[in-house]
């Protein structure tokens, strides 16, 4: 006989891991941050059309304390890198980086001093986006697929990667 037929009706197994990225990966809050044209579609993303509520993930966080989400959704200028690594550090762990779009992922076609050539040179990346701009679909997919790794990575994944962060920034510095 299996385990389900042995436990009565209404009883669910799992591990404390397991719930916890479960309720992680559906409570997401991103923070209220556009750079540039991809914010749009970031936007949109959240109106009645795409609904990103449908994933528990309706309300960008106008304080960054209240997000866990970051969604680079733009290019980068040298001047707003340390705006940005300021939000960042705000946001409390665990918390994740999303780089919508090619422009926060790489630089894109902006090849020059002024823009830093992938936001992963300020803050730790967990998703890339490509595109220009991505559309909200894409953006969804994303999500999606960050929801994936949030639910099936390890607990204590998020304070890792801050200490290794952490260190390599100590190293360059
Ligand atoms: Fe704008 Fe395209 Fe860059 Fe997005 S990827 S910020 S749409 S130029």
């Amino acid at each position: 006989m299996g385990l389900e037929e042995k436990l009565p009706s209404g009883i669910l197994l799992s591990t404390v891991e397991g719930l916890a990225g479960y309720m992680r990966k559906a409570s997401l809050w991103p923070a209220t941050f556009g750079l540039a044209c991809c914010a749009i579609e970031m936007m949109t993303s959240g109106g009645p059309k795409y609904d990103l509520a449908r994933y528990g993930m309706e309300v960008f966080r106008a304080s960054p304390r209240q997000a866990d989400l970051m969604i680079v959704a733009g290019r980068v200028s040298q001047k707003m890198a340390p705006v940005l690594r300021q939000i960042y550090d705000q946001m409390p762990n665990p918390k994740w980086v999303l780089a919508m779009g090619v422009c926060a992922s790489s630089g894109g076609m902006f090849n020059n001093y002024a823009i830093v050539q992938g936001v992963d040179h300020v803050v730790p990346v967990d998703m890339y986006l490509p595109g220009c701009p991505p559309r909200p679909e894409m953006l969804i997919d994303a999500i999606l697929k960050l929801h994936d790794k949030i639910q099936h990575g390890h607990l204590g994944a998020n304070a890792e990667r801050e200490v290794v962060e952490r260190e390599t920034h100590a190293l360059r510095e």
